[in-house]
């Protein structure tokens, strides 16, 4: 799942600036359109492109354009055929803010039509036929009309008879039919399904052209790589993602892609369609290195947790070894995975887990629409987590300038100004790492009823304590790689910066799991007076703060151990709360006009690759002659 999705944002400007188009689509009156897209803070995505080889830049250009591409396909399940979409809006700012929210809808701001003619925002996206309600559909249908590469549409004449030629009119070569299955309602009518590889078809052929290029240019340089991308081009024009994701974990490669269907926020109906998206990724190599240093300290970590025993179990580094055939399959080691549904997996004797950094170079669809992600973690496949694991994604660049635009200055307003001096970058990119790594710490199964996982015990409460507990073991691992002289800086530096991201993440509401997770970490710290919130603004008392955190790491842990429902609703209603003090201080953000979230300036031209795709159009244009 992706950070940061689920942003609500407090509308408190009321200036009127609406679109005076004269003719063509207006705005909604009174929305005031340009002051929220003021909001957004544009930056540009670079990669320092001298590292890359000739042939990952000509590569790089061809992974851009089979993003564009999905985005394109994005449109269409959001809202409808971007250009239609954007037809006859005159007015540029309007345009442009159609554009981000990939729709009418104001995305961070509850989904709030601003153009004029429509009213809310379909639940179903165009996933399914207006007002859809699955009670209509004979209960033995519904989970096969749930696929998530799947649209359900209703079944309309056309579908089922080709139009005939008029009188005097030459019969017309018929078009390949789509691939649908009809399914009937209880009313008697009925509806189809029609699979993504089908509907979509003419627009994922040229998202696969764009990966067989992308494929042809860097085969020499990193042969993985490409039997990759050819694998999972075919994923997308046969909507079988299992074997292409297995793959995907395995890479090591420079350069980088997630791409196809993927998250399924944006449908509010079943919560089951996935969206396409696509995200184009230059490795950091660099801080790869340091990250599996800092892996490897896990077991040793868990071990000094502050907690009984039973609340952390042994971790164990020798988990076995992943041997791979020049292809870079997992080489068959006896065991297979046997589960209905799926093709049949081998067994990997470790995990396949990774903890990358990127620079992201390209957003596109679903993760580019609304609040941006800075962190990825996929595949989302339950079974292919459980058995090989997930690749943490973290987004160097993309995470730097939502510090630069939004951490920062908010911290300008509300951290006492004498830690200001402390709140840096490298702090809270190791933060938001080390929250990463210790969701691998603590236990996953209650310490009494070993059977019963922790997400099974605290249900619907689950991720918001899980999310804290990564936030406060994230903290403490922070606290003893600094103590073992493996971080650099003042200890201060991670503390102050911590409690600045606060007030970024619950600036939108305590809704999310990570904004309950927020207060309760920042109301633990306030009861306890570890910060204090003075006139010049909030000061961290970080001796006393390294202690409280230690006993909130011993609380959550013992709440998850022991799937103590009663103790983490009760934690929940007392400290995941906003108070009215913290609220007070929060509107002073929005006075300052803070930016809510960023967009991107992105593409072949930001990159300054122009040239890796005019040379290859000049080339072409010479062969025909
Ligand atoms: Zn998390």
């Amino acid at each position: 799942m992706a950070l940061n999705k689920v942003y609500r944002f407090v509308l408190i400007a009321i200036a009127v600036v609406s679109a005076s188009a004269s003719f063509g689509q207006k705005a909604v009156k009174g929305y005031p359109v340009a002051e929220r897209l003021a909001s957004y803070k544009k930056i540009s995505l670079k990669t320092d492109t001298s590292l890359l080889s000739e042939a990952e830049r000509k590569c790089l250009v061809h992974l851009i354009k089979a993003a564009q591409k999905a985005d394109e396909i994005f449109w269409k399940q959001a809202f409808k055929e971007k250009s239609k979409a954007l037809e006859g809006i005159k007015n540029d700012t309007l345009r442009r803010f159609v554009e981000i929210n990939y729709g009418p809808w104001d995305r961070l701001n509850d989904d709030k039509p601003f153009l004029q003619g429509y009213g809310a925002k379909p639940k179903g996206g165009n996933f399914y036929p207006e007002n859809f309600d699955i009670n209509t559909v004979p209960p033995n249908f519904r989970e096969r009309l749930m696929l998530p590469y799947s649209i359900v549409k209703p079944l309309s004449k056309a579908d089922l008879m080709p139009p005939q030629p008029k009188k005097g009119e030459k019969p017309k070569m018929p078009e390949r039919p789509m691939m649908m299955e009809r399914f009937p309602l209880l009313n008697g009518n009925e509806i189809a399904l029609i699979e993504y590889n089908s509907f979509f078809e003419q627009d994922l052929q040229l998202v696969l052209q764009e990966m067989m290029k992308a494929a042809t240019a860097i085969e020499k340089e990193d042969k993985l790589f490409a039997i990759y991308l050819r694998e999972r081009a075919m994923s997308i024009t046969s909507n079988q993602y299992i074997l292409s994701d297995i793959k995907w974990m395995t890479l090591k490669s420079h350069l980088d892609i997630v791409i196809g269907p993927i998250e399924n926020y944006e449908d509010k109906l079943l919560g089951t369609k996935t969206s396409f998206e696509a995200y184009v990724l230059v490795r950091d190599r660099e801080w790869g290195v340091k990250l599996e240093k800092y892996v490897s300290y896990l077991p040793e970590l868990q071990a000094n947790i502050p907690v009984e025993a039973a609340y952390k179990p042994i971790i164990s580094n020798n988990t076995g070894v992943n041997q791979f055939d020049e292809n870079g399959n997992i080489m068959p080691s006896g065991d297979m995975i046997d589960i209905p549904g799926y093709p049949p997996l081998q067994k990997p004797n470790a995990s396949l887990s990774q903890l990358a950094v990127f620079d992201a170079v390209y957003y596109a669809g679903d993760c580019n629409a609304g609040s941006k992600t800075i962190a990825v973690n996929l595949p989302n496949d339950e079974v292919l987590q459980k058995y090989y694991g997930t690749r943490r994604s973290q987004l160097k660049n993309t995470m730097k300038a939502k510090f630069e635009e939004i951490v920062k200055p908010i911290s300008q307003i509300l951290v006492d100004p004498s830690q200001q001096k402390n709140i840096l970058f490298d702090a809270f990119f190791a933060n938001v790492m080390f929250h990463e790594v210790a969701h691998g710490l603590g236990v996953k199964n209650l310490v009494k009823d070993t059977i019963k996982t922790v997400r099974e015990a605290l249900g619907a409460d689950y991720s918001a304590i899980e999310e804290c507990k990564a936030d406060v073991l994230g903290l403490y691992m922070v606290t003893q790689l600094f103590n073992k002289g493996e971080l650099t800086g003042s200890l201060d530096d991670y503390y102050v910066t911590f409690v600045s991201s606060v007030f970024r993440s619950v600036r939108f509401g305590a809704a999310s799991a990570h904004g309950k997770a927020n207060m309760i970490t920042f109301n633990t710290l306030l009861n306890s007076g570890c910060i204090v919130s003075g006139k010049k603004g909030y000061y961290v008392n970080v001796v006393e703060m390294k202690a409280v955190i230690e006993k909130l790491a011993a609380e959550l842990l013992h709440l998850q151990g022991d799937g103590d429902q009663n103790g983490v609703a009760k934690m929940l209603q007392e400290r995941g709360i906003i108070k009215a003090s913290l609220q007070e201080d929060l509107a002073k953000l929005e006075k300052a006009k803070i930016p809510v979230d960023i967009i991107f300036d992105q593409g072949i031209d930001t990159l300054g690759l122009k040239a890796y795709d005019e040379n290859e159009k000049s080339a072409v244009k010479k062969e025909k002659k």
